[in-house]
């Protein structure tokens, strides 16, 4: 049997252990610490524009921060791209509020700017403003930026930029995370770079923040007892994982490459496959491409695909299933034009790793290639 080759799996870059060996030496193993210290300044360093960085146990738990942050209650409505990951709209239901799902367009895969203001319409009409408007940068890929800011701040409704899969893609030469009202990054293990498991909370000024850091550390009112008055979350980043992430920020640019670079490769070997299509960056949008997927002419091309890479050990993984089709959350609104759904049956997630061999890569390619040949 062939090795494994994984979807997208952690790179150390070589100075993590060290900055974690530091921790153990200094005793610092504990959600707070020099280490979180430092990957904050790291990241605010790595986006700019004035970002001020909160680290986090992990992307799920900065969206729930950023919804309470924004003032989301019981009742309210919270609109959330359609086509992204669980994980984007689960905080809104953890905040009893209600998820209004907006279907995508076919530039980026992202939130629908044409639609979005169809539903800030209708939902304003059926008696309730959103509260905010979650966007996502799928696999990378910047949402059409100054059109969702556009409209966001005509109906004066914030935007919260789900940039988890989206660290060092830019838009107009600037950083992902830098584009909302509230921003996320996500540290998982399958990210562009990993603390294991962490995240992170990107917003303009030092007050929020401080909000922030309340709020991940069961809000503990300024008494010398433990007093509260509000409920608390236990959400900061551990000093240990921020080492890891010290060393990871050290080498993100390369892991850009790396990923862009399997992409073109990928584009470069399948070109005569006709069968096969590639989401194309439009002028003046970077992406990191966290992930690189392929456009496939079915559901029944797309599965043929993924069998054979299966047979052959490889892992590979439909789009994101959209959010209007989960079982959890298919009877909340949702305004679709089938892009979503048609990505989803027709799309297919290939190995994406900044760490993949040429050799594997090949595996890849051949096993699709032969696939095709035999059809
Ligand atoms: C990974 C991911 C998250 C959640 O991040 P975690 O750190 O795993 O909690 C949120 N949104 C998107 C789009 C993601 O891909």
């Amino acid at each position: 049997m062939d090795s494994k080759i994984w979807l997208s799996s952690p790179h150390m870059g070589g100075t993590e252990q060290s900055y974690v060996n530091n921790a153990f030496e200094t005793n610092w193993i504990a959600p707070l610490g020099p280490h979180v210290d430092g990957f904050e300044n790291d990241i605010q360093d790595y986006l700019k524009n004035g970002s001020i960085v909160t680290a986090l146990s992990s992307g799920t738990a900065a969206l729930h921060l950023a919804l309470i942050l924004l003032g989301v209650k019981q009742g309210d409505e919270v609109i959330c791209q359609s086509k992204t990951f669980s994980a984007s709209a689960n905080p809104i239901i953890y905040q009893g509020a209600t998820p209004i799902f907006v279907d995508s367009e076919e530039d980026t895969w992202n939130i629908s700017p044409e639609l979005l203001e169809i539903t800030i319409q209708d939902r304003i009409k059926k008696g309730k403003k959103p509260k905010a408007i979650i966007a996502v940068h799928l696999y990378g890929m910047p949402y059409k930026v100054d059109e969702v800011n556009d409209i966001a701040s005509a109906y004066n409704i914030p935007v919260i930029e789900d940039s988890a899969e989206a660290l060092g893609s830019s838009y107009k030469n600037k950083k992902c995370g830098t584009f909302g009202e509230i921003a996320i990054l996500s540290f998982n293990g399958n990210k562009i770079i990993t603390t294991s498991g962490g995240g992170a909370l990107i917003t303009k000024d030092h007050t929020t923040k401080q909000k922030a850091i309340f709020l991940a550390t069961q809000a503990r009112d300024n008494a010398v007892e433990y007093l509260h008055s509000s409920i608390g979350y236990n959400y900061r980043m551990s000093n240990v994982l921020a080492g890891i992430g010290r060393g990871q920020m050290q080498v993100l640019d390369e892991r850009v490459q790396a990923r862009r670079k399997n992409f073109e490769i990928y584009k470069e070997q399948l070109k005569t496959i006709n069968e096969i299509t590639f989401l194309n960056e439009p002028e003046s949008f970077f992406s990191n491409r966290w992930l690189s997927c392929v456009l496939t002419p079915s559901e029944d091309i797309r599965e043929g695909i993924r069998l054979a890479l299966l047979n052959k050990n490889i892992e590979s993984r439909p789009l994101w299933k959209p959010m209007h089709q989960q079982p959890v959350f298919s009877a909340f609104p949702s305004y679709n034009n089938g892009v979503s759904d048609a990505l989803f049956a027709n799309g297919l997630c290939l190995p994406s790793g900044s760490n993949l061999t040429e050799n594997e890569l090949d595996r890849v390619i051949s096993t699709i290639k032969t696939y095709f040949r035999a059809c």
